[in-house]
């Protein structure tokens, strides 16, 4: 059973990105009936932003990737809070300096840019190492005489590699990885701030994966360089390092190149769109498991959901992400629910993001089943255009009094039609309109009507002999399609006047007779 855990840092916006990472953490410790922690890594407190945790668990609670342990989820192995752990990370660092693996640097960051500056001249890496590494050679004395003095300072790990050579490593996704091992000494506490001493992420992470029983790390490909050094970290440590599945960042087809989706460009990439839009959480869910293994992008949601996804066929390109087809599997999914389930998820965005549409849809149940039903099955062949739930005002909001948008005047109706003519169907429509069933006979109502007005009773023999009529009786059905529901694309419609009922058609039709 593995334990697995994202370790998101509050610093903004949740990223589509950081849903992915967390949703193939959370699969490999489902799969392996283990526990996916979410950790909160908030040891940088000059990137970190308010209210970002808040919105962290809000977008994490509407994709179903709340943590079996973690933050806002009390586990035994917490606090799941970085900045609540301070006194753990110090212990440890202690710990380092006794042994003599770790000491204090008072480098200030002056000394350090100018390093930086003779590095670069000098051609050689940079970092805090050989003649670099100034304050490595202190006594303890020296030290403790300098921290005493109030001197300000880190503390560096004294890194055990004297000149790196090569290191090997196995990852989940990329397979065998041989590196140059690391040969910095990294600060793994920083200096005081506000009475307080943060660890580095290199340092916390080590520490809060060894306690918190972590045993495998799923996280961004940005950090598959600081394997060696947190490698040496663990080693020095005494822990045993975790395994890693390191995964390539999602990226964007932009003209013939492709880069990686990015969170000032793309509003896709951001995880609150798909929330505010409506994109249902197992929709988007389902893709994203598509692009980490994409044998399961051709199966139906359910399906796919009892294929594990593999981790070492995450692939190291990085999967191209595309709204298109993202829309297409989410159409797919709404219209796979029941019509009671599809309200249920509609309305539950609703009372969310559209109070107005929530109130309508309480109003009108039956007739919000039946929309549901008519506009996503219609007969035949599945209409499929809800793509997501702030779709729905404009696709079927016709069926409710309170949404619909009346036709103003005829000459909206006009459908390639002479005015006069729509004027003469509508105002018999008006007149003659009955709602009969079955459909056969509904139909025949149309036929008849067209007769009446000169329209041929069918495609077929309007084709056969255009100039005997004005057009056929689908101008004619399409002209109460346009009056009822005030577009000319709209599903079948036998089944939306059977929604609606005769007296609604009727008063929507008859302020547009003479
Ligand atoms: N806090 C790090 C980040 O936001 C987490 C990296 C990791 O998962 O170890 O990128």
């Amino acid at each position: 059973a593995h334990v697995t855990r994202f370790a998101p840092s509050p610093t903004g916006s949740v990223h589509l990105g950081g849903l992915y990472v967390a949703l193939l953490a959370q699969e490999a410790a489902r799969r392996s009936g283990g526990t996916y922690v979410v950790r909160i890594e908030d040891t940088d407190k000059r990137r970190e932003v308010a209210g970002a945790a808040e919105e962290f668990a809000r977008v994490f609670g509407y994709f179903g990737l709340e943590p079996d342990e973690g933050a806002g989820r009390p586990g035994a192995w917490g606090p799941y809070l970085q900045s609540d752990r301070e006194a753990i990370y110090l212990s440890y660092v202690r710990e380092l300096v006794r042994t003599g693996q770790a000491y204090p640097c008072f480098c200030s960051p002056e000394v350090l840019g100018r390093n930086a500056e003779e590095q670069q001249r000098a051609r050689s890496p940079l970092g805090y190492y050989g003649k670099w590494a100034r304050c490595r050679g202190l006594s303890v004395e020296q030290a403790q005489e300098r921290v005493a003095a109030g001197e300000a300072f880190t503390v560096r790990f004294r890194c055990p590699v004297g000149l790196p050579g090569r290191v090997r490593f196995r990852d989940r996704v990329r397979g065998a990885l041989t590196m140059l091992d690391n040969g910095n000494d990294v600060v793994i506490l920083k200096s005081a701030e506000q009475g307080r001493r943060l660890p580095t992420y290199h340092f916390a992470h080590v520490v809060d994966d060894h306690l918190m029983r972590v045993t495998l790390v799923i996280r961004g490909e940005e950090w598959i360089s600081s394997l060696p050094v947190h490698h040496q970290l663990h080693r020095a440590l005494g822990f045993t390092p975790p395994q890693y599945a390191h995964i390539a960042p999602l990226m964007k087809v932009e003209g013939s190149s492709r880069r990686k989706l990015s969170k000032r460009k793309d509003p896709e990439s951001a995880a609150a769109f798909y929330l505010t839009a409506g994109y249902p959480a197992q929709a988007v869910r389902h893709y994203l498991r598509g692009l980490a293994n994409s044998r399961l992008a051709d199966l139906p949601a359910g399906r796919a959901l009892a294929e594990p996804v593999r981790l070492e066929e995450a692939g190291t390109a990085g999967p191209m992400v595309d709204l298109g087809k993202l829309r297409s599997v989410s159409r797919d999914y709404i219209a796979s629910l029941s019509p009671d389930e599809a309200l249920r998820a509609l309305s539950a965005w609703a009372e969310e993001h559209d109070p107005g549409l929530a109130r309508v849809l309480r109003t009108h149940r039956h007739l919000a089943v039946q929309a549901l039903e008519i506009g996503r099955s219609g007969t035949g062949t599945p209409r499929k255009d809800l793509a997501c739930w702030s779709e729905f005002r404009s696709a079927y909001g016709f069926f409710f009094p309170e949404l619909h948008t009346p036709v103003g005047a005829l000459d909206d109706v006009r459908l390639g039609l002479p005015a006069r003519q729509v004027a003469e169907l509508v105002t018999d429509l008006a007149g003659s309109y009955r709602h009969t069933g079955p459909a056969e006979d509904w139909y025949a109502q149309w036929r008849e009507l067209a007769r009446r007005h000169g329209f041929a009773p069918d495609v077929r023999t309007y084709r056969a002999d255009p100039q005997a009529y004005h057009g056929s009786v689908r101008e004619v059905v399409n002209v109460l399609r346009v009056c009822v529901t005030g577009t000319d694309r709209s599903p079948d419609l036998f089944q939306v006047a059977r929604a609606l009922g005769e007296a609604e058609l009727l008063d929507r039709l008859r302020p547009l007779a003479d």
